[in-house]
């Protein structure tokens, strides 16, 4: 049996909240003795996994990455998360290069877990898996806009001393949240850049950060965002964002099913200014268990849709490729 696929793939964001498969994560609640709530196997698939239509908004979403950051708050929930998500994605898609991304203190069961065994059985995770397949894949820790910024502090600090050994760059996420300021990240950020690592942060993703893209690439000297899609309607953050050679992390089905972007006609209208305004942007998952997608299916949505054509979207691969953290 011959590969699949023509050619292989790159993914820069997969949250591992929301990336391994729900048959999976059933068995990892019960070998660990989590109570599941829901009445049969398939509620609990319902409980973390989203199709169109079915949330209100994106705070809706992030509130299903309680019930998987729970299941994965162990050394063998991340180990064996890390190892299948990996292993998945170049088994269905052929993904060949790959960063997952993930809080580490949103899986030590509020502190009752050590972070270094928490991060530890991440990098084994992902070790596993390239011992498996022939992949290279390298981890982001997440800070959390929740998180008051000495916690996130000690994130960073555990991305550098992990930096040789699996980890490879910092990302910033989590809800809006009153109190959060960008410009308060710039001497972290800085210190991890200092040390090597890649740095992202998911901004221009909503409303409430559109007006983030743009510091977060002045103050932070960021190479790459998460979504940033509302940059489409603000011509100097577009504008910045090509001078400085950000690449962009696009997410289409997770924006879609959020209401982050209204519909395909919007989808198409982002990615249009993108081109047009010559940024450079990958195309993503975000996490495609929890949002029944995978690579392959959100590059067949551009297509099919007439969003982009197969030069376009050969050429994103090339952007992927060249923003990846992982060398
Ligand atoms: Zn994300």
């Amino acid at each position: 049996m011959a590969t699949p696929f023509d050619y292989e793939l790159t993914e820069l964001h997969t949250h591992v909240g929301g990336a391994v498969s729900p048959e999976i994560m059933w068995s990892l609640a019960h070998s660990q003795g989590i109570k599941i709530r829901g009445k049969d196997y398939w509620a609990f698939v319902d409980s973390i996994t989203v199709r169109p239509g079915e949330i209100k908004g994106i705070n809706d979403y992030l509130d299903l990455f309680n019930v998987t950051e729970l299941i994965q708050s162990s050394p063998e929930g991340m180990e064996e998360s890390c190892r299948s998500i990996v292993g998945g994605a170049y088994r269905k898609n052929l993904i060949t290069r790959m960063e997952l991304r993930f809080n580490p203190m949103l899986r030590n069961r509020g502190g009752e877990r050590d972070l270094d065994h928490i991060i530890s059985a991440a990098i084994r995770g992902t070790e596993r898996a390239m011992l498996e397949y022939p992949v290279s894949a390298g981890i982001l820790l997440m800070l959390d806009r929740r998180f008051p910024l000495g916690q996130n502090a000690i994130i960073v600090d555990k991305a550098i001393k992990y930096k040789n050994r699996g980890v490879v760059g910092i990302d910033l996420g989590g809800p809006d949240s009153p109190g959060f300021k960008v410009k308060d990240y710039a001497e972290l950020y800085a210190k991890a850049g200092r040390a090597g690592l890649g740095t992202t942060i998911h901004a221009g993703e909503t409303d409430a950060n559109a007006h983030e893209v743009a510091t977060a690439v002045e103050e932070l000297g960021v190479s790459r965002m998460g979504h940033g899609v509302k940059a489409a309607w603000d011509e100097k953050a577009l504008k910045l964002l090509r001078d400085r050679g950000v690449t962009l992390e696009l997410c289409p089905t997770s924006n879609l099913n959020t209401n982050v972007v209204r519909g395909v006609g919007e989808l198409k209208f982002v990615v249009d200014k993108l081109l047009e305004a010559e940024v450079k942007f990958a195309v993503n998952t975000d996490g495609p268990e929890m949002l029944c997608t995978s690579l392959r299916k959100e590059r067949d949505l551009l297509k099919r849709e007439g969003i982009m054509d197969d030069e376009q979207l050969l050429q994103t691969e090339d952007w992927a490729r060249q923003a990846c953290f992982v060398k």
